[in-house]
């Protein structure tokens, strides 16, 4: 498998559903272990499988302060099965979104279930920073970008930027 490579926003492949993992078999566990190293490599704490144009519902996060205790998570067809009413706002950035950073609200714990990478179903809550970042990986998943949670206005005028940030990444190359 080559290095994976991110997508940036605007791009028609991030808008698109991802679709369940049916057998966890070598390519994709070769998959998330690639995923994690790309998001550790760009500093990321949270990577869905569509930014790296593989349509699978594949996510991986580490929202662990330091870099030396890495506290990796493999979600496998991840989906949010409780949330709370009490909402937390964080200010978000995504790899796909570089250099963008908007606030967004969201419920402050999420229940969660998934497949991990020995074939097991789990569940999980997640709080604060974490469930967050796990939510914002989920919308990856259906498609969707934390710029569709903020305003209209907002997210036209995020989008333009990354259209002229693209054209001078291509520019250089
Ligand atoms: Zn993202």
């Amino acid at each position: 498998m080559n290095k994976l490579k991110i997508i940036v926003a605007p791009d028609t492949r991030l808008n698109q559903i991802s679709k369940n993992v049916i057998s966890i078999d070598k390519d994709v566990k070769l998959t998330l272990d690639k995923m994690l190293e790309c998001m550790y490599e760009s500093n990321g704490i949270g990577l869905a499988a569509p930014q790296v144009g593989i349509l699978k519902r594949l996510v991986v996060v580490d929202c662990s302060d330091k870099k030396n205790k890495k506290k990796p998570l493999k979600l496998i067809n991840p989906e949010i099965v409780k949330f709370s009413n009490r909402l937390a706002e964080f200010e978000e950035g995504c790899l796909s979104l570089p250099t963008q950073f908007a606030l967004v609200k969201r419920p402050e714990q999420v229940k969660i279930n998934f497949i991990d990478e020995a074939g097991n179903p789990c569940t999980n809550t997640f709080e604060g920073l974490e469930a967050t970042c796990i939510q914002h990986e989920i919308d990856h998943l259906n498609g969707k970008l934390f710029v569709d949670h903020i305003s209209k206005l907002k997210k036209s005028i995020i989008l333009k930027k990354l259209q002229k940030y693209k054209k001078k990444n291509q520019n250089n190359v």
